[in-house]
């Protein structure tokens, strides 16, 4: 069922129902965890709105700007009580990354922590908001804690907020280019996480631990809001170090972990990983990001937890596909599973809304109550998005099987169009990735003055002191592949670029061979 709440109420709900259980736990290296029962959570998340309507009205948006301090979680819930729109702000942002989304959303205050990663936040966010001055107010979080209990007796009224209103202006991750803001519902966000939690069989009253970045909705959504529906404990890593991850995991007793595949690999590479107790663990969750097979099967066995893959986008709120923990290796390793219940997925000829044949590549399409309102302020690629029957075209490439089963192919803006052909990198990634002098193979389409674009490949080596030639791949790919796919030019990578979710940026990729900034592998 869809639940038809908000995130206060839903907050309000556990709140009476489950006041003594711990809601957040709340872990940074070094420090000793901070932890909130649901009524603890539900005093400071009242006060918070209260503090906040002292200072702005409902429905104005204003950014966080942080690090996964649980600060961050009280003005969640607090904005939510409050009926104001979060913007959710990644941390990792420059100034004028900043500047952009306060502007674009059109915010009235800004909500950061001092510092983070070393970065003095404090001075960027003075600095940014001597640019921008509609936003009107600053919440220091270093000591807007020790300012709330001032707030009593501020009776403020709380408004009544509608489950379809906005309850995040969330900025996708900008994989493909520059974020867009996507208007997301409390309906659909607190239900595609409770679905994810149905899907992975997170128990009533299970504990939870993530590291992904609060701003993203797999974290403040599918994690914090699902678990709340479950009514179990989450806890947040203040920020993804692997120690601290493994160290939750095995102090908390976790029943689940979700991570991006990156985040997977790093725990997996741990020099300790035996050491820690992970006995608890029922399912690990991944997705936001190719799944690679290998890494399903590893994370089954080093983990001793069954894996459930996700599949989705900022704006479905995120999650649309899963794979249950009981479905068989190969459907886990080969596909992001089935729809989430009243989620509808169409696979479209590109650019139409005509569907493909079953088990024939075509653009992934949803429609369902956890569709953002659009993107804010941006009525046109809400147009291009949004089409007029409702449904929201992905611009990921997929395939549906007879049992309702997808598998995601690869991305629009990925495909390369050399001389009118179209070709799909990973096709050409899996082949590479297959030869054993190849730890890592990208592949992206670079701007060529006769053919449009031309295919290239960015290879990681898996002996860096002795890497395979340019012949030789060539070669390889050829025999396998049509000719219009082998790379034409072949670079050595260099530091990947990858956003605060840990995903590949190619369009920088792009960028960087066009500057003649990477490497090229030894012709023969
Ligand atoms: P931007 O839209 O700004 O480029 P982004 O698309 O990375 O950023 P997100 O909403 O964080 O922003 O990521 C969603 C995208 O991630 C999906 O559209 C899809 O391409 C990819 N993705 C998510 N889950 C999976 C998965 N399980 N397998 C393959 N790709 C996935």
């Amino acid at each position: 069922k869809i639940l038809d709440i908000t995130v206060g109420d839903l907050l309000r709900e556990v709140a009476a129902a489950e006041p003594d259980r711990h809601a957040l736990i709340a872990c940074a290296p070094g420090r000793t965890p901070r932890i909130w029962t649901y009524r603890a959570l539900l005093d400071d998340a009242e006060r918070a709105a209260q503090w906040l309507l002292t200072k702005f009205r409902p429905g104005e948006h204003i950014t966080v700007w942080a690090p996964n301090v649980p600060d961050w979680i009280l003005l969640q819930y607090g904005a939510a009580l409050a009926g104001l729109v979060l913007v959710t702000a990644n941390p990792a942002l420059r100034a004028g990354e900043l500047e952009y989304v306060l502007r674009q959303s059109k915010s009235v205050g800004i909500a950061y922590s001092d510092s983070f990663r070393g970065t003095d936040m404090a001075a960027i966010a003075d600095e940014v908001r001597g640019h921008v001055p509609e936003v009107r107010e600053a919440i220091r979080f270093d000591t807007w804690y020790s300012d709330l209990p001032n707030c009593f007796g501020a009776d403020q009224e709380l408004p009544i907020v509608a489950p379809t209103a906005a309850a995040q202006l969330q900025y996708t991750s900008g994989t493909t280019g520059f974020p867009k803001g996507a208007l997301l519902h409390h309906r659909g966000l607190i239900t595609s996480a409770a679905y994810v939690h149905e899907r992975a069989q997170f128990p009533r009253h299970g504990v939870w631990v993530t590291a992904l970045p609060l701003f993203h909705t797999a974290a403040c959504a599918m994690s914090v809001l699902g678990t709340a529906v479950s009514r179990g404990t989450i806890v947040v890593c203040q920020l993804f170090d692997p120690t601290l991850v493994l160290t939750a995991l095995q102090e908390y007793r976790a029943d689940l972990y979700a991570g991006v595949p990156a985040m997977m690999i790093a725990l997996l590479a741990h020099p300790d990983f035996e050491s820690f107790d992970l006995s608890s663990l029922s399912v690990a969750i991944s997705g936001g990001d190719a799944v690679p097979p290998e890494l399903v099967r590893e994370v089954e066995q080093r983990f001793g937890a069954r894996f459930s893959t996700v599949y989705g986008q900022t704006e479905l709120s995120p999650i649309i596909t899963q794979t249950s923990p009981d479905d068989t290796i190969d459907d886990k390793c080969g596909t992001v599973g089935r729809p989430l219940p009243n989620v509808e997925i169409s696979v479209v000829a590109p650019g139409t809304t005509d569907p493909v044949a079953i088990g024939e590549q075509g653009e992934i399409c949803a429609r369902g109550y956890q569709a953002m309102l659009g993107y804010f302020d941006m009525p046109e690629q809400t147009a291009q998005t949004i089409d007029a029957t409702g449904w929201l075209h992905t611009g990921d490439l997929g395939v549906l099987d007879e049992r309702g089963y997808l598998r995601v192919t690869g991305r629009i803006k990925d495909m390369i169009i050399r001389g009118g052909e179209n070709i799909y990198p990973r096709e050409i990634e899996a082949v590479l990735t297959d030869h054993p002098a190849v730890a890592g193979a990208i592949v992206v389409g670079v701007p060529d003055a006769q053919w449009g674009e031309i295919v290239a490949a960015i290879i990681e080596p898996s002996d860096a002191a002795n890497p395979p030639t340019a012949k030789e791949l060539h070669d390889i790919v050829r025999s396998r592949l049509a000719p219009a796919k082998t790379p034409r030019d072949w670079y050595l990578s260099g530091q990947m670029p990858v956003n605060a979710m840990g995903k590949l940026q190619k369009f920088v990729l792009r960028e960087q061979i066009t500057a003649e900034r990477l490497d090229r592998l030894p012709e023969k």
